[in-house]
Protein backbone atom coordinates (compact mmCIF):
# COMPACT_ATOMS: atom_id res chain seq x y z
CA UNK A 1 0.00 0.00 0.00
CA UNK A 2 1.43 3.42 -1.12
CA UNK A 3 -0.23 5.09 1.43
CA UNK A 4 1.73 2.95 4.12
CA UNK A 5 5.40 4.53 2.73
CA UNK A 6 3.65 8.07 3.55
CA UNK A 7 5.05 9.99 6.62
CA UNK A 8 2.58 10.22 8.45
CA UNK A 9 2.62 14.41 8.85
CA UNK A 10 2.10 14.38 4.73
CA UNK A 11 -0.73 11.76 4.95
CA UNK A 12 -2.58 13.81 7.61
CA UNK A 13 -1.60 17.51 5.99
CA UNK A 14 -4.21 19.54 5.46
CA UNK A 15 -2.92 21.96 2.18
CA UNK A 16 -3.05 25.11 1.69
CA UNK A 17 -5.77 25.94 0.19
CA UNK A 18 -5.33 29.03 -2.35
CA UNK A 19 -8.08 31.19 -4.43
CA UNK A 20 -7.13 29.30 -7.57
CA UNK A 21 -7.92 25.96 -6.25
CA UNK A 22 -11.70 26.60 -4.49
CA UNK A 23 -12.79 28.24 -7.35
CA UNK A 24 -12.21 26.36 -10.96
CA UNK A 25 -13.86 27.56 -13.75
CA UNK A 26 -14.59 30.77 -15.86
CA UNK A 27 -15.98 33.38 -14.35
CA UNK A 28 -16.08 37.11 -15.80
CA UNK A 29 -15.32 38.80 -12.55
CA UNK A 30 -12.34 37.64 -9.76
CA UNK A 31 -12.41 39.61 -6.86
CA UNK A 32 -11.24 36.17 -4.82
CA UNK A 33 -6.99 37.03 -4.71
CA UNK A 34 -6.23 40.17 -3.90
CA UNK A 35 -4.96 40.36 -7.58
CA UNK A 36 -4.35 43.85 -9.15
CA UNK A 37 -7.16 44.11 -11.84
CA UNK A 38 -4.68 45.67 -13.91
CA UNK A 39 -1.77 43.90 -16.50
CA UNK A 40 -3.41 40.84 -17.47
CA UNK A 41 -2.82 38.24 -17.78
CA UNK A 42 0.10 38.50 -15.57
CA UNK A 43 -2.05 40.05 -12.51
CA UNK A 44 -3.70 36.94 -12.02
CA UNK A 45 -1.92 33.66 -10.19
CA UNK A 46 -1.38 31.05 -12.32
CA UNK A 47 -3.35 27.79 -12.30
CA UNK A 48 -1.41 26.01 -9.69
CA UNK A 49 -2.05 22.24 -11.30
CA UNK A 50 -1.03 23.50 -14.78
CA UNK A 51 -3.92 21.62 -16.40
CA UNK A 52 -3.45 23.06 -20.19
CA UNK A 53 0.13 22.13 -20.18
CA UNK A 54 -0.31 18.74 -18.49
CA UNK A 55 -2.70 17.94 -21.38
CA UNK A 56 -0.54 18.84 -24.14
CA UNK A 57 2.39 16.64 -22.16
CA UNK A 58 0.46 13.59 -21.61
CA UNK A 59 -0.72 13.43 -25.18
CA UNK A 60 3.01 13.56 -26.04
CA UNK A 61 4.28 10.96 -23.61
CA UNK A 62 0.92 8.78 -23.64
CA UNK A 63 0.52 9.16 -19.86
CA UNK A 64 -2.81 10.50 -18.15
CA UNK A 65 -2.65 14.22 -17.35
CA UNK A 66 -3.30 13.15 -13.59
CA UNK A 67 -0.36 10.68 -13.65
CA UNK A 68 2.11 14.30 -13.70
CA UNK A 69 4.05 16.45 -11.79
CA UNK A 70 5.90 19.87 -12.96
CA UNK A 71 8.92 21.00 -11.15
CA UNK A 72 11.07 23.45 -11.22
CA UNK A 73 13.30 21.51 -13.15
CA UNK A 74 13.51 17.52 -11.67
CA UNK A 75 15.59 18.69 -8.94
CA UNK A 76 12.04 19.66 -7.18
CA UNK A 77 10.14 16.29 -7.81
CA UNK A 78 13.55 14.66 -5.99
CA UNK A 79 13.56 16.77 -3.34
CA UNK A 80 9.94 16.57 -2.52
CA UNK A 81 9.68 12.47 -2.97
CA UNK A 82 12.35 12.74 -0.57
CA UNK A 83 10.11 14.85 1.99
CA UNK A 84 6.95 12.79 1.54
CA UNK A 85 8.30 9.09 1.78
CA UNK A 86 11.54 9.44 4.25
CA UNK A 87 11.62 10.08 7.93
CA UNK A 88 14.34 12.38 8.91
CA UNK A 89 16.83 10.26 11.26
CA UNK A 90 14.64 7.44 10.89
CA UNK A 91 14.05 6.44 7.39
CA UNK A 92 16.87 5.67 4.60
CA UNK A 93 17.50 5.58 1.26
CA UNK A 94 19.49 3.70 -1.61
CA UNK A 95 21.35 4.81 -4.46
CA UNK A 96 23.68 3.50 -6.95
CA UNK A 97 27.28 5.18 -6.63
CA UNK A 98 28.47 7.04 -8.90
CA UNK A 99 25.04 8.53 -9.84
CA UNK A 100 23.74 12.26 -9.76
CA UNK A 101 24.62 14.50 -7.30
CA UNK A 102 21.39 16.10 -6.23
CA UNK A 103 19.78 12.93 -4.56
CA UNK A 104 22.52 12.78 -1.92
CA UNK A 105 22.41 16.62 -1.55
CA UNK A 106 18.45 16.39 -1.53
CA UNK A 107 19.01 13.56 1.44
CA UNK A 108 21.50 15.58 3.28
CA UNK A 109 19.43 18.78 3.72
CA UNK A 110 16.27 16.71 4.61
CA UNK A 111 18.34 15.00 6.83
CA UNK A 112 17.64 11.30 5.64
CA UNK A 113 20.12 8.21 5.78
CA UNK A 114 21.58 8.04 2.14
CA UNK A 115 23.43 4.90 1.45
CA UNK A 116 25.28 4.17 -1.63
CA UNK A 117 25.54 0.83 -3.37
CA UNK A 118 28.82 0.41 -6.09
CA UNK A 119 28.03 -0.15 -9.70
CA UNK A 120 30.01 -2.63 -10.89
CA UNK A 121 33.57 -1.43 -12.25
CA UNK A 122 31.98 -1.54 -15.90
CA UNK A 123 29.00 1.11 -14.63
CA UNK A 124 26.97 -1.74 -14.94
CA UNK A 125 23.80 -2.71 -12.23
CA UNK A 126 23.99 -4.92 -9.86
CA UNK A 127 19.96 -5.95 -8.17
CA UNK A 128 20.89 -8.22 -5.49
CA UNK A 129 23.91 -6.03 -4.07
CA UNK A 130 21.68 -2.87 -4.06
CA UNK A 131 18.33 -4.64 -2.68
CA UNK A 132 21.01 -5.89 0.26
CA UNK A 133 21.44 -2.89 0.99
CA UNK A 134 17.98 -2.25 1.97
CA UNK A 135 16.12 -2.97 5.02
CA UNK A 136 12.66 -1.94 6.46
CA UNK A 137 13.38 1.64 6.70
CA UNK A 138 14.25 2.33 3.04
CA UNK A 139 11.84 4.15 1.53
CA UNK A 140 12.99 5.39 -2.02
CA UNK A 141 15.55 3.37 -4.04
CA UNK A 142 17.14 5.57 -7.11
CA UNK A 143 18.12 4.64 -10.14
CA UNK A 144 19.26 7.43 -13.06
CA UNK A 145 19.31 5.45 -16.68
CA UNK A 146 20.74 6.73 -18.65
CA UNK A 147 23.34 7.20 -15.64
CA UNK A 148 25.44 10.68 -14.74
CA UNK A 149 28.21 10.15 -14.98
CA UNK A 150 28.88 7.03 -16.51
CA UNK A 151 26.28 7.30 -19.78
CA UNK A 152 24.99 4.29 -19.56
CA UNK A 153 21.62 2.77 -19.53
CA UNK A 154 21.16 0.54 -16.28
CA UNK A 155 20.21 -3.27 -17.35
CA UNK A 156 16.47 -3.53 -17.95
CA UNK A 157 15.55 -6.97 -16.33
CA UNK A 158 18.40 -6.24 -13.25
CA UNK A 159 15.99 -2.51 -12.98
CA UNK A 160 12.85 -4.76 -13.37
CA UNK A 161 14.17 -6.81 -10.04
CA UNK A 162 14.16 -4.18 -8.01
CA UNK A 163 11.18 -2.44 -8.94
CA UNK A 164 8.94 -6.19 -8.48
CA UNK A 165 11.24 -6.81 -5.13
CA UNK A 166 11.26 -3.90 -3.43
CA UNK A 167 8.51 -2.68 -1.20
CA UNK A 168 9.28 0.82 -1.20
CA UNK A 169 9.53 3.27 -3.85
CA UNK A 170 11.69 3.23 -7.11
CA UNK A 171 12.31 6.90 -8.56
CA UNK A 172 13.69 6.41 -12.09
CA UNK A 173 15.67 9.56 -13.49
CA UNK A 174 15.36 9.34 -17.07
CA UNK A 175 16.86 13.25 -18.13
CA UNK A 176 18.72 11.36 -20.84
CA UNK A 177 15.88 8.90 -21.87
CA UNK A 178 16.09 10.99 -25.45
CA UNK A 179 19.49 10.15 -26.40
CA UNK A 180 18.93 6.41 -25.91
CA UNK A 181 17.71 3.49 -27.57
CA UNK A 182 15.84 2.26 -24.82
CA UNK A 183 12.08 2.69 -24.40
CA UNK A 184 10.93 4.89 -21.37
CA UNK A 185 10.00 3.20 -18.14
CA UNK A 186 6.80 5.60 -18.34
CA UNK A 187 5.02 2.05 -20.62
CA UNK A 188 5.35 0.85 -17.84
CA UNK A 189 3.74 3.11 -15.06
CA UNK A 190 0.27 1.61 -14.96
CA UNK A 191 1.72 -1.74 -13.90
CA UNK A 192 4.16 -0.46 -11.08
CA UNK A 193 2.77 1.67 -8.91
CA UNK A 194 5.75 1.99 -6.88
CA UNK A 195 7.85 3.96 -9.25
CA UNK A 196 8.35 7.55 -10.04
CA UNK A 197 9.66 8.09 -13.53
CA UNK A 198 11.59 11.69 -13.62
CA UNK A 199 12.21 13.63 -17.00
CA UNK A 200 13.29 16.82 -17.68
CA UNK A 201 13.29 19.76 -20.13
CA UNK A 202 16.89 20.96 -19.81
CA UNK A 203 18.91 17.98 -22.12
CA UNK A 204 16.82 17.28 -24.80
CA UNK A 205 14.53 19.86 -25.60
CA UNK A 206 17.00 22.47 -24.68
CA UNK A 207 15.44 24.26 -22.06
CA UNK A 208 17.99 24.15 -19.15
CA UNK A 209 17.38 27.93 -18.02
CA UNK A 210 13.59 27.58 -17.97
CA UNK A 211 13.55 25.45 -15.09
CA UNK A 212 10.70 22.61 -16.00
CA UNK A 213 11.02 19.15 -15.05
CA UNK A 214 8.31 16.51 -14.94
CA UNK A 215 7.42 13.32 -12.30
CA UNK A 216 5.15 10.85 -13.69
CA UNK A 217 3.74 8.29 -11.19
CA UNK A 218 0.52 6.87 -10.24
CA UNK A 219 -2.39 9.21 -9.55
CA UNK A 220 -2.10 8.93 -5.38
CA UNK A 221 1.86 9.25 -5.26
CA UNK A 222 0.92 12.43 -7.65
CA UNK A 223 -1.71 13.12 -5.23
CA UNK A 224 0.98 13.87 -2.44
CA UNK A 225 3.24 15.79 -4.43
CA UNK A 226 0.51 18.32 -5.30
CA UNK A 227 -0.12 18.20 -1.35
CA UNK A 228 3.05 19.57 -0.39
CA UNK A 229 4.86 21.58 -3.21
CA UNK A 230 4.19 24.80 -3.54
CA UNK A 231 1.09 25.95 -4.80
CA UNK A 232 2.05 28.06 -7.71
CA UNK A 233 5.69 26.80 -8.48
CA UNK A 234 5.31 26.89 -11.90
CA UNK A 235 4.67 30.02 -13.32
CA UNK A 236 2.66 31.58 -16.48
CA UNK A 237 5.61 32.33 -18.48
CA UNK A 238 7.16 29.25 -17.98
CA UNK A 239 4.07 27.65 -18.41
CA UNK A 240 3.19 29.00 -21.40
CA UNK A 241 6.29 29.48 -22.64
CA UNK A 242 7.03 25.10 -22.27
CA UNK A 243 3.72 24.48 -24.00
CA UNK A 244 4.97 26.42 -27.02
CA UNK A 245 8.22 24.61 -27.35
CA UNK A 246 6.22 21.21 -27.24
CA UNK A 247 4.68 21.65 -30.80
CA UNK A 248 8.03 21.78 -32.10
CA UNK A 249 9.29 18.24 -30.86
CA UNK A 250 10.41 17.60 -34.64
CA UNK A 251 12.81 19.84 -33.98
CA UNK A 252 14.04 18.44 -30.76
CA UNK A 253 14.02 15.08 -32.42
CA UNK A 254 16.68 16.79 -34.77
CA UNK A 255 18.69 18.22 -32.35
CA UNK A 256 18.68 14.51 -30.97
CA UNK A 257 19.90 13.18 -34.37
CA UNK A 258 22.01 15.99 -34.56
CA UNK A 259 23.69 15.54 -31.27
CA UNK A 260 24.11 10.97 -32.15
CA UNK A 261 26.00 11.82 -34.81
CA UNK A 262 28.27 14.35 -33.08
CA UNK A 263 28.73 11.76 -30.13
CA UNK A 264 29.46 8.78 -32.13
CA UNK A 265 32.00 11.10 -34.10
CA UNK A 266 33.33 12.68 -30.95
CA UNK A 267 33.77 9.29 -29.36
CA UNK A 268 36.16 7.98 -32.17
CA UNK A 269 38.01 11.50 -32.30
CA UNK A 270 38.47 10.93 -28.57
CA UNK A 271 39.53 7.48 -28.97
CA UNK A 272 42.47 8.14 -31.37
CA UNK A 273 44.25 11.01 -29.60
CA UNK A 274 47.12 8.44 -28.24
CA UNK A 275 47.18 9.28 -24.49
CA UNK A 276 43.38 9.09 -23.85
CA UNK A 277 42.90 5.51 -21.95
CA UNK A 278 39.64 5.20 -22.63
CA UNK A 279 35.99 6.28 -23.90
CA UNK A 280 32.87 4.90 -22.58
CA UNK A 281 30.28 3.86 -24.31
CA UNK A 282 27.16 6.51 -23.96
CA UNK A 283 23.37 6.06 -23.98
CA UNK A 284 23.62 9.49 -23.84
CA UNK A 285 24.48 13.43 -24.68
CA UNK A 286 27.88 13.37 -22.94
CA UNK A 287 31.05 11.37 -22.68
CA UNK A 288 33.03 9.91 -20.00
CA UNK A 289 36.83 9.56 -21.07
CA UNK A 290 39.54 8.30 -19.02
CA UNK A 291 42.92 10.26 -19.21
CA UNK A 292 46.73 9.68 -17.47
CA UNK A 293 46.03 13.10 -14.94
CA UNK A 294 42.22 14.13 -14.90
CA UNK A 295 43.24 17.35 -12.82
CA UNK A 296 45.91 18.22 -15.33
CA UNK A 297 44.20 17.79 -18.41
CA UNK A 298 40.80 19.67 -16.79
CA UNK A 299 43.20 22.89 -15.58
CA UNK A 300 44.81 22.72 -19.28
CA UNK A 301 41.78 23.14 -20.92
CA UNK A 302 40.45 25.64 -18.66
CA UNK A 303 43.55 27.83 -19.71
CA UNK A 304 42.82 27.23 -23.31
CA UNK A 305 38.96 28.55 -22.45
CA UNK A 306 36.68 24.76 -22.81
CA UNK A 307 35.29 23.65 -19.62
CA UNK A 308 34.48 20.12 -19.19
CA UNK A 309 33.54 18.08 -16.04
CA UNK A 310 36.02 16.35 -13.68
CA UNK A 311 35.09 13.80 -12.29
CA UNK A 312 38.29 12.62 -10.96
CA UNK A 313 37.38 12.52 -7.18
CA UNK A 314 33.82 10.25 -8.30
CA UNK A 315 33.83 6.44 -7.14
CA UNK A 316 34.63 4.40 -10.13
CA UNK A 317 35.91 7.72 -12.01
CA UNK A 318 39.37 8.02 -11.13
CA UNK A 319 40.95 9.79 -13.81
CA UNK A 320 38.13 10.43 -15.64
CA UNK A 321 36.50 13.79 -17.47
CA UNK A 322 32.55 13.81 -18.67
CA UNK A 323 32.64 15.91 -21.80
CA UNK A 324 29.52 17.00 -23.13
CA UNK A 325 28.75 16.58 -26.94
CA UNK A 326 28.35 20.15 -28.29
CA UNK A 327 28.27 21.19 -32.05
CA UNK A 328 30.47 20.17 -34.53
CA UNK A 329 32.45 23.41 -34.26
CA UNK A 330 32.57 23.13 -30.37
CA UNK A 331 33.71 19.50 -30.39
CA UNK A 332 35.76 20.74 -33.21
CA UNK A 333 37.79 22.68 -31.42
CA UNK A 334 37.87 20.65 -28.57
CA UNK A 335 40.10 17.96 -30.43
CA UNK A 336 41.88 20.36 -31.59
CA UNK A 337 42.98 22.14 -28.26
CA UNK A 338 42.96 18.03 -27.02
CA UNK A 339 45.46 17.28 -29.53
CA UNK A 340 48.15 19.95 -28.99
CA UNK A 341 48.14 18.24 -25.33
CA UNK A 342 51.58 16.87 -25.07
CA UNK A 343 51.34 13.44 -22.14
C1 LIG B 1 20.73 17.19 -15.79
C2 LIG B 1 20.06 16.15 -14.94
C3 LIG B 1 18.80 16.36 -14.43
C4 LIG B 1 18.04 17.62 -14.76
O1 LIG B 1 17.83 18.39 -13.70
P1 LIG B 1 16.86 19.67 -13.89
O2 LIG B 1 16.67 20.11 -12.49
O3 LIG B 1 15.62 19.17 -14.54
O4 LIG B 1 17.58 20.64 -14.75
C5 LIG B 1 18.19 15.37 -13.69
N1 LIG B 1 18.82 14.21 -13.46
C6 LIG B 1 20.04 13.96 -13.95
C7 LIG B 1 20.66 12.65 -13.73
C8 LIG B 1 20.70 14.93 -14.69
O5 LIG B 1 21.93 14.67 -15.15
Amino acid sequence: MIADLIRKNIRQLKPYSCARNEFRGEASVYLDANENPLNAPYNRYPDPLQKALKAKIARIKGVRPSQIMLGVGSDEPIDLAIRIFCEPQQDNIVAIDPTYGMYQVCADINHVEYRKVLLNEDYTLNADRLLATADEHTKLIFLCSPNNPSGNLLNRDEMEKITNRFDGIVAIDEAYIDFSPEASWLAALDDHPNIIVLQTFSKAWGLASVRCGMAFASEEIIGYFNKVKYPYNINLLTQNFVSEQLNHEDRKNEWVAMLLTQRISLAGQLAAIPWVEKVYPSDANFLLVKVPDANATYQELVRRGIIVRNRHSISLCAGCLRITVGTERENETLIKELSTINK
